[in-house]
């Protein structure tokens, strides 16, 4: 008799966008003439930068030609990439890496959901809260967890509430965890972390022989000089942090896919008996099994991301999401909401008005503005009284969205 892995049926159904998705529909089936504005769902909308483009295209041409056509890459990813990414994302930073250091893959969803299995079961894995649902709910399926509760948290994880209070940035915990999730600029809350709280982190996870797994999925929306793009840029790191990057909310990839993930050399874990193992090498081979590389265009077309001409199209992209993100920003804070990001990152987190729970907000702004966003809740308990909007939208699409708002009661 076959036997299912049980730790999938912990988890907590009724996802999230599943059912902004159910209670949309029921509402478009109701009022066929409602036009329904989208700023809910992470998703970006400007097409690929003119540059990705063409070198997109020479890339297939050359698959056309038995005299540069590519079979299997190598599965960590073309040097010609790893080089401009090195050179560019992290060389311009003060931060030395060596080719590798870098893996590249089809997406830092995938990343940050895989990367759990190199690390025992036995891990403790603390996660902020609100949380990217993929971090929780791999560690669930890998069996790191207890039962659900009705709010949707994992017995087993310890979560750490990221608040107004905290600056949406919590203190490392005063118990041993052992995988620590951080992501900033954060998602859903458009929170960043400056260099004196990642350097918290950073002494935490010395101190613990802890891992911190730092999300820069948003790294190249932050204004702010003073905040690091990298968790490298922290004196230490590199003996205890992986770093998570993708091209996706970037320069347009969700639907291309190509991201990479960061294994510094010195970075170590242990044995049960306290021997300390190397990491890189066992993601090389975890990789290199269960991974066969980007395709050769993709690889191709992020690497045009780092040419002269397609850094400055992909600025141009990051600078129109932040233009929607100051607009939505400015307009709701006129209209006397309390909002937080949104200036160093896409997202904008505002208060529910009046108390009011984010799932009677998501279908207040539904029924009276037509306006779908992202409530709170979804992404975790201290999500609650909290509503995420997203800058991925299209220019006249975020005004028309304000002005409904603007009007409502
Ligand atoms: C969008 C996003 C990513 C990127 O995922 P891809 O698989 O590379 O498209 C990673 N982390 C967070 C928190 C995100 O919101």
């Amino acid at each position: 008799m076959i036997k299912i892995n049980e730790n999938y049926l912990k988890l907590k159904a009724g996802y999230l966008f599943p059912e902004i998705g159910r209670r949309t529909r029921a509402y478009q089936q109701g009022h066929p003439q409602a036009r329904i504005i989208r700023l809910g769902i992470g998703d970006v909308t400007l097409p690929l930068p003119a540059a990705v483009i063409e070198a997109f295209h020479r890339a297939v041409d050359e698959m056309s030609d038995s005299a540069t056509f590519k079979g299997y890459g190598p599965e960590q990813g073309y040097e010609f990439l790893i080089r401009a990414i090195i050179d560019n994302d992290y060389k311009s930073r003060g931060v030395d890496l060596s080719l590798d250091e870098i893996f590249v893959s089809d997406g830092s969803k995938c990343d940050s959901g895989n990367i759990q299995e190199i690390f025992s079961v036995a891990n403790t894995i603390a996660v902020t809260d609100p949380v990217y649902p993929v971090y929780v709910d791999t560690n669930v399926m890998a069996g790191r967890t207890g039962a659900g509760d009705e709010r949707g948290c994992y017995e087993g994880i310890v979560y750490m509430a990221c608040t107004p209070e905290n600056n949406f940035m919590p203190e490392p915990p005063e118990q041993d965890v052992d995988l620590i999730y951080l992501c900033y600029p954060n998602n859903p809350t458009g929170a960043v972390a400056g260099c004196e709280a990642l350097a918290r982190w950073v002494a935490y996870a010395r101190a613990h022989k802890a891992i911190l797994l730092f999300d820069a999925a948003y790294e190249a929306f932050i204004r702010d000089p003073a905040i690091p793009h990298s968790i490298f840029e922290i004196p230490g790191a590199r003996e205890v942090a992986i770093e998570l990057r993708s091209f996706s909310k970037t320069a347009g990839f969700t639907g291309t896919r190509c991201a990479f993930t960061v294994i510094p050399k010195e970075l170590q874990a242990y044995t049960a008996g306290g021997k300390a193992v190397e990491v890189n090498p066992i993601w090389h081979r975890r990789h290199c099994t269960k991974f066969n590389g980007v395709s050769y265009p993709v690889q191709a077309a992020a690497a045009a991301t780092y040419s002269q001409a397609g850094k400055k199209q992909v600025r141009e992209l990051v600078d129109y999401y932040m233009e929607n993100a100051r607009i939505i920003r400015t307009r709701l804070s006129e209209f006397g909401y309390q909002v937080y990001g949104g200036v160093d990152a896409p997202y904008i987190w505002l208060q529910t008005p009046d108390g009011m729970g984010s799932w009677e907000f998501f279908d207040k702004l539904l029924n009276e503005a037509h306006v779908i966003g992202t409530p709170g809740a979804g992404f975790g308990p201290a999500g609650e009284g909290f509503f995420r909007l997203s800058a991925f939208g299209d220019r006249d699409n975020v005004e028309a969205a304000m002005e409904r708002i603007g009007r409502l009661v």
